[in-house]
């Protein structure tokens, strides 16, 4: 695209978004611990769910060394609802790298920064020029889809070459305007005027010079080559009560969804229709729960979760466990008042809040 349409571009984009722009705690922050927190926090994230999240953090732990020395369970906990907690176990990696290997200071560069743990290319670009005033051009999805659409760019966004392809795009866009404005500019742009399904053209500032609105390819872009594949998982968590009235959860520590997290023990199925019984007769039944040691109870309806490329369906099972005193490694009893400290995936949460099942809970 020649340099001129690139002048235009940010010329435009930045006169729009002086009036425009979206009030933000972490907006004109200087403190790099809040703003890597705050793009932490918003990856993957809506700005309107991620900003309790972040004053909470924020109020939790003042400061890097706060968050270093946290309790992993106590942050967990805290991220609870938010998702993809491989984030927030990150969260943690990097803050006690920098307190214990950085005296405290994040490092000041975009190579720096993206060599700590959970910071990637968009996280390292965002935090060096927003904290350290670094002429780095951001690349996240609202990028992607505003250099695309003006450009008519028909290029795949995925893969490395696609990045790169991109990047130098969003680089002679951004030619030597201040890069903080810049990106936060763009970005906003395309959060509330470029958006994905329903564009303000008639309205846009760039609209005389946009190559999708003259071709009429708006909605085809940005191109992505590779489709995702979805695919659904059938869990039936076993709700064990022992006699004293406590429950057991276990703590995932597979590499796989919800890792850290605390949950019932699970029997993952082919399926959700599938009886007590029928759960007892297959090999994934645990062999310290003795069949003749417990009474059925009630088995919910199937409750739904949907992550990125997974689709959960669980199905929760009570029993009445006449248990033994040893307890297997692994599991924690939690009584009443005890079960709120964990971190619990969504959908258990949903199975808890549900009035419809007597859990005594
Ligand atoms: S004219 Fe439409 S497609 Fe082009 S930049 Fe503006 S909002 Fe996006």
């Amino acid at each position: 695209m020649p340099q001129t349409d690139w002048l235009f571009f940010r010329t435009a984009l930045l006169d729009w978004y002086e009036p425009e722009r979206r009030p933000m705690p972490w907006k004109g922050e200087p403190d790099p611990y809040r703003v890597w927190l705050s793009e932490i926090i918003l990856q993957q994230t809506r700005v309107a769910q991620g900003l309790p999240y972040f004053e909470r953090f924020v109020a939790a732990y003042p400061t890097v060394t706060d968050l270093a020395g946290a309790d992993d369970d106590a942050v967990l906990k805290l991220w609870e609802g938010l998702g993809y907690y491989s984030r927030a176990r990150n969260l943690l990696r990097a803050a006690r790298t920098v307190a214990n290997d950085l005296d405290g200071h994040f490092p000041d560069t975009y190579t720096g920064l993206k060599a700590l743990p959970g910071v990637g290319p968009y996280t390292a670009a965002a935090i060096a020029s927003f904290a350290f005033g670094r002429q780095v051009a951001v690349l996240d999805g609202n990028v992607y889809r505003v250099i695309a659409r003006f450009a008519g760019d028909e290029a795949p966004t995925d893969g490395s070459s696609g990045r790169k392809h991109f990047q130098q795009a969003v680089d002679q866009a951004m030619g030597d305007t201040h890069a903080a404005d810049f990106n936060q500019a763009i970005m906003d742009f395309g959060a509330l005027v470029c958006t994905p399904r329903n564009a303000a053209c008639p309205s846009c500032p760039l609209a005389k010079q946009c190559k999708a609105r003259a071709k009429g390819t708006v909605y085809d872009l940005p191109v992505k080559k590779k489709s995702i594949t979805k695919r659904s998982r059938y869990f039936h968590y076993l709700v064990i009560k022992d006699t004293k009235g406590s429950f057991l959860l276990q703590q995932r520590t597979t590499k796989d969804i919800w890792q850290s997290l605390y949950e019932f023990p699970l029997i993952e199925a082919d399926t959700t229709d599938l009886r007590l019984r029928q759960l007892m007769e297959s090999e994934a039944w645990p062999t310290w729960l003795e069949p003749n040691r417990i009474t059925e109870g009630k088995r919910s309806l199937v409750y739904r979760q949907q992550l990125s490329h997974q689709t959960i369906l669980a199905v929760f099972h009570q029993i009445e466990w006449r248990a033994p005193t040893k307890l297997p490694d692994r599991f924690v009893r939690i009584d009443r008042a005890a079960h709120s400290a964990y971190a619990l995936p969504r959908v258990i949460n949903r199975y808890l809040e549900d009035g419809t099942l007597t859990l005594d809970l």
